[in-house]
């Protein structure tokens, strides 16, 4: 028995579907997508996105499920209230989780000058509102590692974050927070807040490290992480591939398969043509490749490097593509 893509659930993903083309493609291919929304900028424009995200699931209830964000602090009195405010909202309005993402930790900095990290008293009441109500927190903390590092050419990490992206590279920034912090700051915040649900997107950054993801679940118990993306299929084979594998097996009850595609540009109606076009194939390579990585002994392309496929038994694969994601997030009615 294998799976194929119109059974799975990407538990990673920033498909809204909010598109109306988009909304009868993964209606009738049965795609099963977690759209996130990322706040990725001071202020509310992010919540373009959310509103997006709730349309798509509207529209295709059975396909789109979503988790929503939080406003990026803005130090006024009532900032932590009005993003309780948002959760009480959201909730209502299906979502399943709540995300912070890796500004936080690396580029947001606080009104005295320094940087502002996850575990920074101004979160407290929402760590707490979160814990109270079972409502899982993602935490997209830090970058892989290799970003505090001399990443030399052939890395599959080379383009993007020294040449697309170097406000992410941070082996010239020695004054920003180095990964250690910020996986510290992450952990602080599980040390404190024991029932709160955190799911480390993209393996918690700690792809490349089996002992320290190892060392997370068996400190953590309500610790999950989701495999989302390519970038991580190319790293994780830095493992040995039976090391990979017994890994999976040992925790094939908190990872989560995720694809980290996205459909912004067609969203929301009208769009380009060719940017739908573009995102229905994506939506469809991203997931066969993320089954043929995990499912399969079939080598994989993931960025420059060949993976070879790791081969999970068929009740792995039903866990980490199906059954991990229905069972952590309660609110997801699939
Ligand atoms: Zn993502």
């Amino acid at each position: 028995m294998t799976l194929k893509i119109h059974e799975i659930i990407d538990a990673h993903s920033h498909v809204a579907a909010s598109n109306d083309q988009l909304a009868a493609f993964v209606q009738e291919n049965n795609l099963r997508f977690i759209g996130i929304c990322v706040s990725h900028m001071e202020g509310t424009a992010w919540r373009q996105q959310r509103e997006d995200q709730y349309i798509g699931a509207q529209k295709s209830p059975n396909n789109i499920a979503w988790i929503t964000a939080i406003d990026v602090p803005d130090y006024t009195n009532d900032w932590a209230e009005r993003q309780i405010a948002i959760l009480e909202e959201d909730i209502a309005r299906g979502a399943i989780g709540c995300k912070l993402w890796k500004n936080i930790g690396m580029m947001l900095k606080k009104p005295d000058g320094s940087f502002l990290h996850l575990d920074d008293d101004i979160f407290e009441p929402v760590y707490n509102w979160l814990e109270q109500h079972k409502f899982p927190l993602m935490i997209h903390a830090a970058e892989p590692r290799p970003v505090w590092e001399d990443i030399p050419e052939d890395h599959p990490m080379y383009n993007y974050y020294r040449v697309n992206h170097p406000e992410l590279y941070m082996f010239d920034k020695p004054d920003h927070p180095h990964f250690d912090d910020i996986m510290a700051a992450r952990n602080n915040v599980m040390n404190k807040h024991p029932n709160l649900i955190v799911v480390g997107a993209h393996y918690g950054s700690q792809e490349a490290d089996l002992d320290a993801m190892s060392k997370m679940f068996d400190t953590y118990p309500n610790y999950y992480v989701d495999t989302s993306g390519e970038l991580r299929i190319a790293l994780i084979v830095e493992n040995d591939r039976e090391a990979i594998r017994a890994f999976f097996d040992k925790y094939q009850d908190r990872i989560m398969f995720g694809t980290d595609i996205g459909d912004r540009p067609a969203r929301p109606n009208p769009a380009e043509q060719e940017d739908i076009d573009n995102c229905k194939a994506s939506f469809i390579d991203k997931l066969q490749q993320g089954l043929d990585y995990y499912q399969s002994d079939k080598t994989v392309q993931a960025k420059n490097r060949q993976c070879p496929g790791l081969a999970l038994s068929p009740e792995i694969c039903q866990k980490i593509f199906i059954d991990n994601a229905l069972r952590l997030y309660p609110n997801l009615n699939w």
